[in-house]
Parts: C-alpha cells; sequence; structure tokens
C-alpha cells in the first residue's frame, strides 16, 4: 500500500538534498533499510527514546536529563530511574530555539548551538509535567555547566557531579585516589536519585553485565560491517552506537533483542566483492549532532563510516565490585579527559580498518573541542592520512551547503 510516508520517501529517494527534518531523515533512512527489520527497529528505538521517556515519568517511572554515558545508564538503570539524553532533544529544536537561550537566559550569541538548543528545550517543558530532574556533570563543558546552573533556578531539580579528569602522566597511587573519589562521587549520585547513599551492588553487577555483553556484540556489528560495508548505512549506524550502546534508547531489552536481530542479518547476507573492492573506510571524530545530511552526504558519496572514536571499546571489570569497575572504567577509559586518550582510540581504529580518511566535526562555537580536533588534525596529516575537520551546528534544518560540498568533495578525492 502506497502511504503518503511512501511517497515522502521516495522523493527523497530522488533528491535526498530536499530533506531538512531531523524527522524525515529517520523516515527516509527506514525506507532504505527496508530489507532490514532490525536496522528499521533500531531507528524505531531511536525515534522514540525521549517521548517514550517522557510518556513514561507521566505514568510513573522515574526519568532524569543527562548526559546519558559513562558511568550513568548502568548507575540508574540499576536503581531504576531511566536515563534520558539529554542531547537527543536537539533533534526537535527549531531555529528560535536559539532566539529562547539568547533572549530569555542571555546566552551570549556566540555560545555553541548545542547548549542553546538544550536550553530551549527545557525552558519550553517547564511547568509541563515532565521529567524535572537534571544531573549534569562539570567535566562537560563551561557553557553546559552554565545551562543547568540557570535550568536550576527556573525551577529544575539539578544534581552536578565533579569533574572528573585523569592527565596522561596519573597512574599509581593518585590514581588510586582518583578512583575512590568518583567512587564516592557515584554514591553522591545515588543519594540524590534514591535518598540513600547507597547502591545496589547484585543489580549494578547485572548492568555491568549487560554492557559488556553489548560491548561485545557491537564489536560483532563492527566486524561483520567490515565484509558488508553498505549494509547499515551512516545515520544508522552512528544513532545506534554513539546513542543506543550508551543508554539503549531508555529501552535496554528492546535494544538487545535488535542488535542480536542484526548479527543474525549481517551473517546471512552474502558479502558482495565488489563492494569490498569500492568501498572508501572512514574513521569518524567529534561530536555527531543532529545534522543528519552529513551522513547522507557521506553515503552519497560511497563513503562507509567503519570507525567511530566515541565507541567504548573497554569492557568493564568483573573481577572487582561493581561501584568500583564503574569508577575504573572510567579511568580507564577515553572519557576520562585528555585529548592524548581519544587520539589512541583513533589510532587504532585507523589502523584496524585501513582507513582511508579521518572525519573530525564539532560545533560552531566550541572552542573546547576544537583545540582536541586540531591537534588530531596534525597528527594525522604529519602520518599522511587524509583528515577534515568540519564545524556544523546543532539545531535541526540541513546542514549548510558549504558543509555538504567539504564532505562530498573530500570522500570523492578519496575515492579518485
Ligand atoms: S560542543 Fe563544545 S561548547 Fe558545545 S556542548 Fe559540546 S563541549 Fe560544550
Amino acid at each position: 500500500m502506497t502511504t503518503a510516508l511512501n511517497l515522502l520517501t521516495e522523493r527523497f529517494v530522488e533528491e535526498p538534498e530536499d530533506i531538512n527534518s531531523q524527522k524525515d531523515y529517520i523516515a527516509y533512512s527506514k525506507y532504505v533499510h527496508d530489507y532490514s527489520p532490525a536496522i528499521k527497529r533500531l531507528l524505531d528505538l531511536s525515534e522514540d527514546y525521549v517521548p517514550g521517556a517522557e510518556r513514561a515519568f507521566k505514568e510513573g517511572k522515574p526519568a532524569v536529563w543527562c548526559q546519558a554515558n559513562n558511568f550513568v545508564p548502568a548507575l540508574l538503570y540499576s536503581l531504576g530511574v531511566t536515563p534520558v539524553a539529554y542531547g537527543e532533544m536537539g533533534r526537535y529544536s527549531v531555529k528560535e530555539d536559539m532566539l529562547i537561550a539568547e533572549d530569555i537566559y542571555q546566552f551570549p550569541v556566540e555560545t555553541c548551538s548545542m547548549v542553546k538548543c538544550v536550553v530551549a528545550q527545557w525552558h519550553k517543558r517547564l511547568k509541563t509535567g515532565t521529567i524535572n530532574r537534571i544531573l549534569g556533570n562539570s567535566s562537560a563543558c563551561e557553557p553546559f555547566n552554565l545551562s543547568w546552573e540557570v535550568m536550576r533556578k527556573h525551577g529544575y531539580d539539578v544534581f552536578n557531579n565533579e569533574v572528573i579528569y585523569r592527565g596522561p602522566t596519573v597512574h599509581g597511587e593518585r590514581l588510586e585516589q582518583l578512583v575512590k573519589f568518583t567512587m564516592g562521587q557515584i554514591l553522591d549520585v545515588a543519594e540524590w536519585l534514591t535518598g540513600t547513599r547507597a547502591v545496589d551492588e547484585e543489580k549494578l553487577r547485572v548492568e555491568i553485565q549487560r554492557k559488556n555483553r553489548l560491548l561485545g556484540k557491537l564489536r560483532q556489528v563492527l566486524e561483520l560491517r567490515r565484509t558488508h560495508p553498505y549494509y547499515m548505512k551512516t545515520l544508522a549506524i552512528i544513532l545506534t552506537l554513539n546513542i543506543g550502546l550508551n543508554n539503549y534508547f531508555g529501552k535496554p531489552e528492546e535494544y538487545e533483542k535488535a542488535i542480536d536481530a542484526l548479527i543474525i542479518e549481517l551473517e546471512n547476507t552474502p558479502v558482495s566483492e565488489k563492494d569490498l573492492k569500492t568501498v572508501i573506510p572512514l574513521v569518524w571524530a567529534g561530536g555527531t549532532g543532529q545534522e543528519f545530511g552529513i551522513y547522507e552526504a557521506i553515503d552519497q558519496a560511497g563513503g562507509a563510516l567503519l570507525g567511530l572514536r566515541s565507541v567504548p571499546f573497554r569492557l568493564y571489570r568483573e573481577d572487582v565490585p561493581p561501584l568500583e569497575a564503574l569508577a575504573r572504567w572510567i579511568y580507564d577509559n577515553s572519557g576520562a579527559g585528555a585529548g592524548v586518550y581519544a587520539r589512541n582510540v583513533l589510532d587504532s581504529e585507523v589502523e584496524r580498518l585501513k582507513a582511508r580518511g579521518v572525519i573530525l566535526y564539532g560545533y560552531i562555537g566550541c572552542s573546547f573541542a576544537s583545540v582536541d580536533r586540531e591537534m588530531w588534525r596534525r597528527y594525522f596529516h604529519e602520518k599522511g592520512l587524509a583528515c577534515i575537520n568540519l564545524e556544523g551546528s546543532f539545531q535541526t534544518g540541513a546542514p549548510t551547503g558549504q558543509v555538504l560540498t567539504r564532505i562530498k568533495a573530500f570522500v570523492e578525492m578519496l575515492a579518485a
């Protein structure tokens, strides 16, 4: 049966440049993945992440706005609270949201669009009976620190944990002190959420085991994508890895079922020798945000995003108590601060995938991440690897023509 949605997406197949809303990109992505029930299910889960959590909250299920990565999802799920990634609200932002942040909350015009989008979305939700707690994270950045302080003044219940940072030379006793400090921070969050400064170690263990299981399964997906580079296109893999693997879109069991189904699909799909000959393996570093048109441009130009810097690769330790395992994972991973840790992840991805290029992406107005990106760009250029550094914005709408032209030209150059 031809539906209005199919007519719309058929038009987008002809003219993908005409898509300019994030909702339509997801509809289009489902359409082009019509052969894969698993990918369509993952896209459904992504689409319903924020609305689903808000619906459930109104029906009595606790939920908190948070970064929804690092130790937070395992802790929150173990406490029966849904972690809702505030960055995902960017998908619902419109250009006017910038004005809300600037005019009502006095954010300077040059503030990063991600922060302004999130602030405006929280503003629009004031007194609507939806999720009213924010778990901040001082390791994020100054504009975000400011955002939750502002929201506290306007009625949200805000808790902000301390900066988590491990310098490149921190080992031994100093590292042990940091681990202890972070365990205390995790207990502080638990106290804010439940009124008791304790965690249920058994429930936390179940969450750590889930996370480790899923890390293994997603590694399997990434390996299978090396021989099936075009089966799962860029938008779908970015949402599945960067959002889904962190917080399971608020529905852990359903996410895992969809991943299991995806593995079966990939294993049962014949390898195309032609695809393997023509594929241009790429690694992505930096933010991923809401400019879904960039991912489509990569697909259109024949690129295959096979590696992502923000994918957590290390397993949580299961040989130490669960609370300690959470703290240790942070310091063993790339999320603990110094840009050199993230660069090491990028480097090993480039080697593993024999990548032909690295795409660095960030948001206009972000002075923090732009320093890392510039260091990485220089490093890869010195190694002789093609690297492009892009800046985009966070609110909805199509990316600028300039960004799209640059990304297409970059991938086409690698193909040539
Ligand atoms: S892009 Fe930069 S300024 Fe914006 S939220 Fe992220 S770290 Fe902060």
